[in-house]
């Protein structure tokens, strides 16, 4: 880690290139028998528009490690720096502000309101996200654009229900990107989709990269996991390999075979 820090180690210079530091990042958790070390002395950075790889098999902490990046649980100790802020130092409501505007997730389940159409449901997040900067009236525009980057403008007036699994992730993505973060993070995005869906759904998901976005998924699959641009393994919470230059995947590009 290069960061300039102040006196007490608080403030920070962002690495150049780097998007999130992770140092020293350690979570347990106290059950009533006894304390359970679920992540263990993390220290990692993730660059700008790369598309990150959290690999490893199920219950090796992948999803605590994604919400620590997300601010949605904190640190027992070490920190989480974006774009060189402290995640940790902010308050709770200022810290749900902030990853309204900063980080669109992807769900393993999609999660799309049923009762509203694909347009609908983009359109809602950026109801509550504040459009990302945009008017109001920009925003069905917007929404439309969404849909298109992620090949379901068709399907704009179509009920969740109407839609294909490997769809309805699509109207996901294209809801993750409405407010325009910089970050698109997503749990194991392709896990309820069959083999052929899951590769088409993940390219475009990794297309993003292409759009200046740093896209940060989670997967036990090790395949999709060699799709990345960097990657760490983690084993029972710690990093076991990290690897920096995995196969680069393009949209459409068959290097990277799933
Ligand atoms: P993964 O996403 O890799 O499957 P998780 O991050 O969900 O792993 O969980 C890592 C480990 O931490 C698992 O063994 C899980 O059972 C445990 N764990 C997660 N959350 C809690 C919790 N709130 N209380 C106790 N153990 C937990
Ligand atoms: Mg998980």
């Amino acid at each position: 880690m290069q960061s300039a820090r102040n006196i007490n180690g608080q403030a920070s210079a962002p690495i150049p290139n780097v998007l999130i530091e992770v140092e020293y990042l350690s979570r347990v958790i106290s059950t009533r028998s006894r304390n359970v070390q679920i992540l263990d002395d993390l220290t990692f950075v993730i660059p700008v528009q790369s598309l990150f790889a959290i690999n490893g098999p199920s219950g090796s902490g992948k999803s605590t490690l994604l919400n620590m990046l997300t601010g949605i649980d904190r640190p027992s100790s070490g920190r989480v720096l974006f774009a060189g802020q402290e995640l940790r130092a902010m308050q709770e409501d200022a810290l749900a502000r902030w990853r309204g505007r900063h980080v669109g997730i992807v769900f393993q389940f999609f999660q799309l309101i049923p009762t509203l159409t694909a347009l609908e449901n983009v359109l809602l997040a950026l109801e509550l996200g504040g459009g990302g900067g945009r008017k109001r009236r920009e925003w069905h525009q917007r929404a439309t654009f969404c849909l298109e980057l992620a090949h379901v403008k068709e399907l704009a007036h179509r009920l969740p229900s109407e839609l294909s699994g490997g769809e309805q992730q699509r109207v996901a993505i294209a809801r993750a990107i409405a407010n325009d973060p910089p970050v698109i993070v997503a749990d194991e995005p392709t896990g309820n989709l069959d083999s052929r869906t899951a590769h088409q759904v993940f390219e475009t998901l990794a297309s993003l990269t292409q759009h200046g976005k740093t896209v940060i998924y989670v997967t036990h699959d090790r395949d999709l996991a060699a799709c990345s641009t960097e990657r760490i393994d983690l084993r029972d919470g710690r990093i076991a390999s990290a690897h920096p230059d995995s196969k680069l995947l393009v949209e459409g590009d068959a290097s990277c075979t799933l």
